[in-house]
């Protein structure tokens, strides 16, 4: 693709992004493409070894390093991991982050998860791209509206989540899997096996789509409107 775009990844946690959309956003940051990941929470809590302050420090580092190893810019928003709300300020300071990095296209959770962020994270995406989009909700910046909003697969999201646009990614395939190591959670797989299942996921949907590995994005009901002439 020739015209430059920016992509912006919105997850709740450091490392939801990087595991769901991964390749996509690695394929995007290797053809020059600007990639942004905002990780609403580091994921500090959950981690028995380390307490929450010490987690989040090392989770920070982590999501900077992925980052750099892809070509992308990682920010960490200031809320707390399980305690995320889905309410009007949370709204607008994604908002202004949208106003102030002008994405072209936003990838975040799809609406059903087993995880009560990742589910704010849709609610707080949906208003705030929004509000971003609209003048009259006037803020600091400029409104902004973006191109294109995708739900990115995850196990986590995975009720009702329907494929609909598939996306080649075999030639950032290693490259993203190198970098998921950047993340002790996803080396050691001990909660989940992060590593194998997201492997394996984007080999089964290449396959799907006659290619080596693929991720997947669902779409909002409208967006699945064709208007054609004929079949
Ligand atoms: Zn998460």
């Amino acid at each position: 693709m020739d015209k430059k775009v920016h992509v912006m990844a919105i997850g709740a946690h450091a490392g939801d992004m990087e595991l769901t959309c991964g390749g996509v956003l690695t394929k995007y940051a290797m053809e020059g493409h600007r990639v942004t990941i905002v990780h609403m929470t580091p994921g500090e809590k959950g981690y028995s070894k380390l307490n929450a302050k010490e987690y989040k420090e090392q989770k920070i580092e982590e999501s900077n390093l992925f980052a750099s190893k892809i070509g992308a810019e990682s920010l960490i928003l200031p809320y707390k991991d399980g305690e995320l709300v889905a309410d009007d300020n949370t709204k607008f300071s994604v908002c202004d982050i949208i106003r102030k990095y002008k994405p072209d296209i936003i990838i975040t959770h799809w609406k059903n998860s087993i995880h009560k962020d990742h589910k704010a994270v849709y609610k707080i995406v949906q208003d705030a791209y929004f509000y971003a989009a609209i003048k009259s909700f006037e803020r600091d910046l400029p409104a902004h509206g973006i191109k294109g909003l995708y739900y990115a697969e995850n196990w986590e999201d995975a009720y009702d989540f329907k494929p609909y646009i598939y996306l080649d990614i075999s030639g950032a395939y290693e490259k993203w899997l190198d970098a998921l190591k950047c993340y002790e959670f996803i080396r050691l797989g001990k909660e989940f096996n992060y590593l194998d299942y997201y492997k394996a996921l984007a080999i089964v949907r290449g396959a799907e789509c006659r290619k080596k590995s693929a991720e997947t994005f669902a779409v909002d009901a409208l967006n699945i409107k064709q208007t054609l002439d004929y079949f």
